[in-house]
């Protein structure tokens, strides 16, 4: 069955570009050219994927990213922004908005696909069942609430990235996850050429852990665990 793709995007020579170029890949194309159109259009037919457009006429794309990646039911949905902001600036506020990736204008459509494809790839990585809820090593992970609780006292701000890598992290106790395989998972990258993406993540959530160090559980941190040359593991 074909992906149904929503294009949330104002400039109408960008539209129809785009949704030309998405129906010969043979996508199931729906559009809508304000925010809140793109908002309620989400929650409606709930798309496989969302393509953002980030200067909009009524709300900032960014805001529109926020509400579809904080709500239960549409989190899930990977967001491409577009922008024409070209400064690493706006790129890091969409990422940190839990936008999955980002296309700077102008751009081709075979781009916009192979992106695409690489986020579709990562879904049959990483998919948590709705009210999954891990308990390992002093750490409650529930996906439903998308909260992470230290021995049920202290609630650790995540990201969305930090977050899924975790729970695969967690979902995989005592097993060694490759570097490429949580790329694949969490980025839909292929290539071994960005694995310091991975690296840099676990640096974040491992200083995030070990910030509740003194507080609560001594080690906490040290849950995950690097295996040289290959990857991470976490220990309960
Ligand atoms: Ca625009």
């Amino acid at each position: 069955m074909a992906e149904k793709i929503l294009i949330i995007e104002d400039e109408e020579e960008t539209l129809e570009y785009l949704r030309l170029g998405l129906e010969l890949e043979k996508y199931n194309v729906i559009t809508a050219t304000t925010g809140n159109e793109g908002l309620s259009l989400t929650k409606r037919e709930l798309p496989n994927l969302i393509i953002l457009d980030l200067g909009l006429p009524d709300v900032d794309g960014i805001d529109v990213c926020k509400e579809i990646k904080q709500a239960t039911n549409t989190r899930t949905i990977p967001v491409i922004i577009l922008t024409a902001r070209t400064t690493t600036t706006d790129k890091v506020v969409g990422l940190e908005a839990g936008a999955d990736d980002y296309l700077s204008k102008p751009f081709e459509i075979k781009e916009l696909v192979a992106r695409m494809k690489a986020l579709f790839r990562r879904l049959e990585f990483y998919a948590p069942q709705p009210d999954e809820i891990l308990h390992k090593g002093g750490i409650v992970l529930d996906v439903g609430k998308h909260k992470v609780t230290i021995e049920f006292k202290a609630d650790l701000d995540l990201s969305p990235k930090e977050f899924q890598l975790l729970y695969l992290l967690m979902k995989n106790s005592e097993k060694v996850l490759e570097r490429s395989y949580l790329l694949k998972s969490l980025w839909g990258y292929t290539e071994s050429v960005e694995s310091r993406t991975v690296d840099v993540h676990i640096q974040r959530l491992r200083r995030k852990l070990s910030d509740q160090v003194l507080k609560f559980t001594e080690h906490l941190n040290k849950r995950i665990v690097t295996m040289e040359g290959f990857g991470y593991k976490f220990v309960d």
